[in-house]
């Protein structure tokens, strides 16, 4: 099956960010064919789309999202990481879920993503109190099904929850010490043998629309064994490997109490596990040193700003990272973090939050520059076996169509910078991934919505009776883990990564 789109402006994304002002794609099965304005309508089976008054561009890549929190978006008001998470992944079992309810989480995500344009995630999927493979099964049968480019991993820990944080063990009483100190819900060979289940089943599946990845949650959530299985996986099968580090300044402070006085950054160097494999999430309280050893390793780094700000978390050094040429990719992290899942807004806050930080306005990011994160960037942290992020012969047919005859887009002064700053997803009439229409004119032809919406208000109603023994697990431990969040927040660390007065403030108390 081919088809052309006639007439359409491109934004290619190649090496010198053409843009055709009018030109057409032929798509022969799951590749981009031909792009110009003189293809000609091909032989045979043809679908003809009307590109007329529209832009045809790459799809959006989200690189950075955790699937399992689909359902939770507006939960919580904001909170600091470590006290966020106590609500959001307990390991607890009044927290899991069923298969089912499990696909039509994800499909939800999956769904939003679509009709806003993005056509591949990355998926650093979570699992309380732990995998099993009918979940895993789940979850990617619902990327099978959506028609999104999916990568997944596995977001697991192996060592006890108060082994990952500073000063908890002084701070607790002993029958929370004991709840926390209790082993990781599944050890390293239970967490081995689902990651063989996910890459014999998934990675590869689809056409290579599906994917696996490795994940090791953060360098201190496990063991170095363990640690050093899941490199040993990612090299094998040159998978991504995505790990969060230095999202939080206790996470900063955490390196000084725990690992020597060494940022996590070194940590991980000193293992011998940074690599050019690595999707450095967040990325935040790092230093001028890290970022040498992120830049020799050829690591890249996954900037979730709107996430950052929900969570409190600062602002990660943008121009420090491009400097020194860092491959930045773009994420919204998990539904609950950036409750929108909306990758335009991640791209326009990733545009201005910066700004605030520097006041040489020469520093501050070009909406070229965020569009390079955003396509570029996200293909680069992939590691697809197929060419991804250009429209361009040979590269997989991932692409959307934007109306151009929109208020976001009238008039049109500049095709990048209303891209980053105007558009928010209203303008996309079309999300086609590997040459398939997923999402046309609003609805999205892979599954029934109504229905999955029906189905995931039922789900909900019936895990909002388990909702009360998380909460009431959270709210006994709240007091402690504010009490660790204060103590790390006030600890000089060398740097600041919060904004105006907010480092200042709290050593004031
Ligand atoms: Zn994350």
């Amino acid at each position: 099956m081919k088809t052309i789109i006639r007439n359409a402006r491109v934004l290619t994304m190649d090496d010198g960010d053409t843009i055709l002002n009018r030109a057409n794609v032929l798509i022969d099965g799951d590749v981009i064919a031909a792009v110009g304005p003189d293809v000609a309508f091909p032989e045979g089976d043809v679908r003809e789309i009307d590109g007329g008054g529209r832009l045809v561009m790459p799809g959006l890549i989200n690189a950075h999202f955790h699937s399992p929190v689909n359902h939770l978006k507006g939960s919580l008001d904001s909170l600091p990481l470590e006290i966020f998470m106590l609500y959001e992944s307990p390991a607890l079992d009044a927290a899991a879920m069923s298969a089912r309810a499990a696909y039509v989480r994800t499909m939800l995500g999956a769904m939003e993503m679509l009709k806003n344009g993005v056509t591949a995630v990355q998926d650093d999927a979570f699992f309380v109190p732990a995998p099993t493979p009918e979940i895993i099964d789940a979850v990617m049968q619902a990327y099978a099904d959506s028609g999104i480019r999916a990568t997944m991993a596995l977001d697991q820990p192996d060592v006890p929850e108060i082994e990952k944080l500073p000063f908890l063990g002084d701070m607790l009483p002993p029958n929370l010490k004991a709840d926390l100190s209790a082993p990781a819900p599944m050890d390293s060979v239970g967490l081995l043998e689902c990651y063989d289940h996910l890459i014999r089943s998934w990675h590869g599946a689809e056409g290579g629309r599906l994917s696996a990845a490795v994940s090791c949650s953060a360098p201190q959530r496990v063991t170095p064994d363990y640690f050093a299985a899941l490199d040993d996986l990612s090299r094998t099968h040159d998978l991504p490997f995505y790990i969060h580090m230095l999202e939080t300044k206790l996470q900063r402070v955490l390196g000084d109490e725990k690992f020597g006085g060494r940022s996590l950054i070194r940590y991980v160097h000193d293992l011998g596990f940074l690599s050019e494999r690595l999707n450095i999430i967040h990325a935040v309280w790092i230093d001028d040193a890290d970022i040498d050893l992120i830049a020799a390793a050829g690591s890249v780094v996954a900037h979730n700003p709107i996430s950052n700000l929900r969570l409190g978390s600062g602002v990660m050094p943008f121009r420090k990272l491009r400097d020194k040429g860092v491959p930045i990719c773009l994420g919204t992290d998990e539904a609950i973090a950036d409750d929108a899942i909306n990758m335009w807004l991640v791209a326009k806050f990733a545009g201005l939050i910066h700004n605030i930080t520097d006041p040489d306005y020469e520093r501050w990011p070009k909406a070229a520059e965020v569009l390079d994160c955003l396509i570029r960037g996200g293909a680069r942290a992939m590691r697809p076996s197929v060419k991804l992020g250009r429209i361009a012969p040979g590269y997989q047919a991932d692409l959307i169509m934007v109306d151009l005859d929109t208020l976001p887009f009238t008039p049109l002064n500049d095709l990048k910078r209303q891209l980053v700053y105007c558009e928010t997803g209203s303008s996309v009439r079309l999300t086609m991934v590997a040459g398939r229409v997923v999402v046309e004119d609003g609805k999205v032809s892979t599954v029934d919505e109504a229905a999955l919406r029906a189905e995931a208000r039922a789900h909900a109603a019936r895990f909002a009776g388990n909702q009360s023994e998380v909460d009431q697990a959270a709210a006994d431990l709240q007091p402690y883990y504010r009490e660790m969040y204060l103590k790390a927040a006030g600890r000089q660390v060398g740097m600041n990564r919060w904004v105006g007065d907010a480092a200042h403030a709290i050593q004031q108390g």
